[in-house]
């Protein structure tokens, strides 16, 4: 069997149609791997195609050009050159007509070539799109290689390509943040209730994560933090957002802005979980009057953990000690010789405290924790790391302490606790692009402007983002642009 495509150019009245010759093919006996296209033929059809659509195009593009536009006289031509244009089928060479200028009109230049001024870019915006998209997921050359072996691109397509136009599209994604304001609360009570009902409260968790960094004149690897954040409306969608810290002007735009995008009203409910950070305690403040900020019960019990470890540690180094000829002798234990299981107790102390939102009763453990192992742990490793970690503990309750509310109570009623919920978006938005290619490193702007891209294709912007810049590109592209941060 033989199958023949063409393609019918309409005419009209003055013109008839045209047929053009796409492909043809041939099948045998049906089997599995011949029943309908193959990749291949697929790929070799939609190249004809394109080359023949683009080459009609711009033919009748050259003919509007013939005439000068602002008198409609006849332009003389001065020849033509080729231009390449890179389309996600294909790399096509067009050829742009060159023109005389009409003397109607005052003019600096002798010529023009209007298809070459048209497609200043010389890469279709769908093209830019995929290849933003899937580098924005994974790496410029799994991206090429990728997009190659589904669509005839040929040699339209290289990682250098692909990273110049992240690149670009990244400048041109942070171009369009505004400014950064201080506060971005300029609503009055009277304002606030004359708003309409607002949507289900927003939470927002806020978390760090590292990176390798790339330092090109020491060549020492080092790390830089990254911050993410992941904002969820109850019942419905979510978003994340990400940025490096010491590279950001705008960080807290960039999160007023993903929540406006959401649909944020200022007097909607808003929860702030966070690591309690310096980075994140100054971002989330100012940007909603109905906000409360809450620091994140997991980075607590992380930290009780650890000292959990250190008692055990300290344990082990006090049985030892134990078995020293004094007490041999049966001679009662020297009463400063600290007790590790009374420390365990004093901990276990400390998170009940915490978890009720006590404070000050946690505050005043903490410290005669820190007394005591200050002289009685010194002996010891654990005891000393266990002392450096309780202090440091101490700072870092004392620091959060006007965001610490009785997770015991929250908890009961359903409310948000933790930032556990942004793991996931840490995951995602830090992990497998930066830090599991160990091979790569990264500067601070490079990742900065990937993480734009990134959280775009993540969180499902991103072909929107492009449908505005290109009103012709189509919404649905076709393909699964689901929410991926909120899974
Ligand atoms: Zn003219």
């Amino acid at each position: 069997m033989k199958f023949r495509v063409q393609l019918v150019i309409e005419g009209d009245n003055e013109k008839p149609d045209v047929v053009e010759e796409i492909g043809l093919f041939e099948r045998g006996q049906l089997r599995a791997e011949d029943l309908g296209l193959t990749l291949a033929e697929a790929k070799g059809l939609l190249r004809s195609l394109q080359q023949a659509v683009v080459t009609e195009q711009t033919a009748e593009f050259a003919e509007q050009q013939t005439r000068c536009p602002s008198c409609g006289a006849r332009r003389p031509r001065k020849g033509q050159h080729d231009v390449v244009f890179r389309t996600a089928f294909g790399k096509l060479n067009l050829q742009s007509p060159r023109y005389y200028c009409c003397s109607c009109t005052p003019a600096n230049v002798k010529s023009v070539s209007p298809l070459a001024d048209l497609l200043t870019e010389r890469t279709a915006p769908e093209l830019v799109y995929l290849e933003s998209k899937f580098a924005g997921l994974m790496s410029y050359g799994l991206t090429v290689g990728i997009l190659s072996e589904v669509l005839p691109l040929g040699a339209a397509i290289s990682t250098t390509g692909v990273r110049r136009h992240v690149q670009t599209i990244a400048d041109r994604i942070e171009g369009e943040l505004g400014e950064e304001q201080f506060s971005f609360i300029n609503t009055c009570q009277l304002d606030l209730d004359k708003l309409p009902e607002p949507g289900p409260p927003l939470t927002v968790g806020l978390d760090g994560g590292f990176v390798h960094a790339r330092d090109e004149k020491h060549r020492q690897a080092g790390s830089f933090e990254i911050i993410v954040g992941k904002s969820v409306v109850e019942g419905g969608g979510a978003k994340c957002l990400a940025f490096v810290n010491r590279e950001d002007a705008k960080p807290k735009r960039r999160l007023f802005e993903v929540m406006k995008a959401q649909g944020l009203q200022a007097n909607q409910q808003l929860t702030f979980l966070s690591d309690g950070g310096e980075t994140v305690r100054d971002l989330q403040m100012y940007l909603s009057p109905e906000s409360e900020h809450w620091l994140d019960w997991f980075h607590i019990t992380m930290r009780l953990t650890v000292m959990g470890q250190y008692v055990k540690g300290l344990a082990t180094d006090l049985a030892s000690v134990v078995k020293t000829p004094v007490q041999a002798d049966g001679d009662e234990p020297d009463e400063t010789i600290i007790d590790a299981a009374d420390v365990a107790h004093r901990l276990e102390r400390l998170k009940w405290n915490l978890w009720h939102g006590n404070v000050r009763r946690a505050l005043q453990i903490i410290d005669l924790l820190e007394e005591d192992l200050d002289i009685d742990g010194a002996p010891f490793e654990n005891g000393r790391k266990l002392h450096k970690a309780i202090q440091e503990f101490g700072h870092y309750i004392a620091v959060n302490r006007a965001f610490i509310p009785n997770y015991g109570d929250r908890y009961r009623h359903g409310e948000a606790i933790s930032t556990a919920f942004v793991e996931s978006a840490v995951n995602q938005v830090v992990s497998k692009r930066m830090v599991k290619q160990q091979q790569m490193r990264w500067t601070q702007q490079g990742a900065h402007l990937l993480l734009q891209i990134r959280t775009q294709a993540l969180n499902g912007d991103l072909r929107g983002t492009f449908c505005r810049w290109y009103p012709g590109m189509k919404r649905d592209s076709g393909t699964q642009d689901a929410n991926a941060a909120a899974a």
